[in-house]
């Protein structure tokens, strides 16, 4: 076929594929895109393109998968590179002056890193690039009831595998006395005031849109609750420290929210040396002034907290970073939130937070994804601020780019069936590892016996001609449900059923992890995770951990030493 004849074939099966049955006007319509020079000869084209067309139609439905399923790669790679032309890659930032723009990424050590803050931080980091700038790693570290160091090495640890790197490393919670002498100074200009109601309370009036009694407190009795606070001689939930706002803002943020409260929890890495602990209104705004950052990166949800930010800095008479954002990243039929993460893993339907199927960086990593297509992915979305979603299988795909030229194209069979050859006493078999790089091959002595794939096996019958995969030619001579006899029928190529295979001697027991979406309608997929046992080919044994290979026909995988199978990829 020529290279018309073979495009018009792949969009006829594509259009089939996806709408049932194909169209001559988006046939020709398709292939005129790719080459517009074909218009002088309209009434061939069209003519050509109907007979294609025709054909396609008249296909049986499983005719039609299998000829599609041959052009699937080549769908794949068009798909990607349309995607990426796309992509708005929009990292203009307001403000940013090269060679003095100074960001950071700003995550809490409760819990671990997770695709939503590799988007983040690959945003940081491709500005800071942008303007020759830097990126801070800032540890948000004011709630000792939640956060860890093992959360902090851990954050670190996958931050490192994504190949980032950081100009410098602070935690907000080696600077709580400097935040106690701005609370002071807010109470001495009459902007924050100690409150003895309870979270309840507090949080009817805020929506109601009204103010407790301790709003009017002189600026004496604050300054001496103030100190009491930070004394340690209140209980937790007993007072909090709050910004006198606005009560009737119509940015509810602005109702006078909480500054500082009470947390008796030993902090990770202060220990007991304080108990009155800012949030994260208060926190944010003071360690981005006092460190040097010029934007401050945060994802739109938090936009409404915006002018606290601003607000709280103009009343410190303190230096004002910018904020930039960027819409939240969510994965379809995935999560991010720690919360129902903790309930799946409570629940025993995931094994932790390194589970295959979640997007924790560390879970990626065990299942085998590449730092630079998270890096790809998440950075496609660019700095939109429109709400997007993402699919897991955009990010494989990304992947299986990355990995297609170092992964080893090995043969396994599912449910293997017995093939006895006749006619062959010994045979020296050679396959490449890989069709086009230069990976090598591995060699095999075989005798008569082989197993081939259930599915394979099934489709044969007495008479039937096929190819094992590299090897020879057989012609079925005897079929029954678990054993296949056949005779040897020569190396030359012929069009027949291609099959995988393994040989008796030359095989190990493996198994399959084939990984589903997480989540289905929003419940949990109880058919997320499926094992396949099988025959992989000896090769495989000598696989090291993280390996990847692509089992021909079935997929890219990656080896798991430690749980002893192969997580699809
Ligand atoms: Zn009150």
């Amino acid at each position: 076929m020529d290279d018309l004849s073979q495009a018009i074939r792949k969009y006829a099966l594509k259009n089939a594929a996806e709408h049932g049955s194909a169209r001559d006007s988006a046939v020709l319509a398709k292939v005129l895109s790719l080459d517009p020079s074909l218009k002088k000869d309209m009434k061939a084209l069209a003519t050509q393109v109907a007979s294609v067309v025709k054909e396609i139609n008249a296909m049986d439905k499983g005719a039609l998968q299998k000829a599609y399923s041959e052009y699937k790669e080549e769908f794949e790679k068009e798909h990607l590179e349309k995607a990426a032309k796309s992509a708005s890659h929009n990292f203009y930032v307001e403000g940013a002056v090269e060679g003095s723009f100074k960001t950071r990424f700003a995550p809490e050590p409760s819990g671990y890193m997770h695709i939503g803050h590799a988007k983040a931080v690959f945003i940081e980091t491709e500005l800071a690039r942008i303007y020759r700038g830097s990126v801070s790693l800032y540890f948000d570290d004011t709630n000792p009831a939640k956060e860890r160091q093992e959360f902090v090495d851990a954050l670190k640890k996958d931050a490192k595998w994504l190949g980032l790197s950081f100009s410098d490393e602070y935690y907000a919670s080696d600077n709580i006395s400097y935040e106690y002498k701005c609370a002071e100074k807010l109470i001495k200009k009459g902007h924050a005031y100690v409150c003895f109601c309870s979270a309840d309370t507090i949080g009817e009036k805020r929506s109601g849109g009204e103010g407790c009694g301790h709003r009017n407190q002189t600026e004496d009795a604050n300054l001496s609750f103030w100190k009491n606070m930070i004394n340690g001689e209140y209980g937790e939930n007993q007072v909090s420290l709050r910004f006198k706002g606005d009560m009737k803002a119509l940015n509810t943020v602005m109702r006078d929210p909480v500054l500082f409260r009470i947390k008796k929890d030993v902090h990770y890495r202060q220990g007991d040396k304080y108990v009155a602990w800012p949030s994260y209104d208060f926190n944010t705004p003071v360690i981005d002034s006092i460190k040097g950052i010029t934007h401050a990166a945060r994802s739109k949800e938090y936009e409404l907290r915006d002018e606290l930010y601003d607000k709280l800095l103009d009343l410190l008479e303190m230096r004002k970073p910018r904020i930039i954002e960027f819409s939240r990243f969510e994965i379809a039929n995935n999560m991010t939130s720690k919360r129902n993460t903790n309930k799946l893993i409570e629940d025993g339907l995931v094994s932790g937070y390194d589970d295959p199927r979640l997007v924790t960086i560390t879970a990626l990593r065990k299942r085998g994804v590449r730092p630079e297509a998270i890096r790809d992915f998440v950075l496609r979305s660019g700095m939109g601020k429109s709400e997007s979603r993402s699919s897991m299988e955009e990010l494989l795909a990304l992947n299986r780019r990355a990995i297609d030229e170092s992964s080893k194209r090995l043969f396994f069979v599912r449910e293997p069936v017995r093939l006895e050859v006749a006619g062959i006493d010994k045979i020296e078999v050679k396959l490449p590892l890989h069709p086009s790089a230069e990976l090598g091959h591995r060699e095999y002595s075989c005798s008569g016996v082989y197993y081939i794939d259930r599915n394979d096996a099934d489709a044969l019958e007495v008479g039937s001609m096929a190819r094992l995969k590299g090897a020879f030619n057989i012609r079925v001579i005897e079929a029954s449900d678990n054993l296949l006899r056949a005779e040897y029928k020569g190396t030359e190529k012929i069009d027949a059923l291609i099959m995988q295979w393994v040989s008796e001697g030359n095989f190990v027991q493996a198994n399959l992890t084939l990984i589903g979406e997480l989540l289905k309608d929003d419940e949990f997929n109880r058919n997320s995770m499926v094992k396949v046992n099988g025959y992989a080919e000896s090769y495989a044994s000598g696989l090291k951990d993280n390996d990847t290979v692509q089992f021909e026909r079935i997929g890219f995988f990656k080896f798991d030493a430690k749980d002893g199978t192969f997580f699809s990829l």
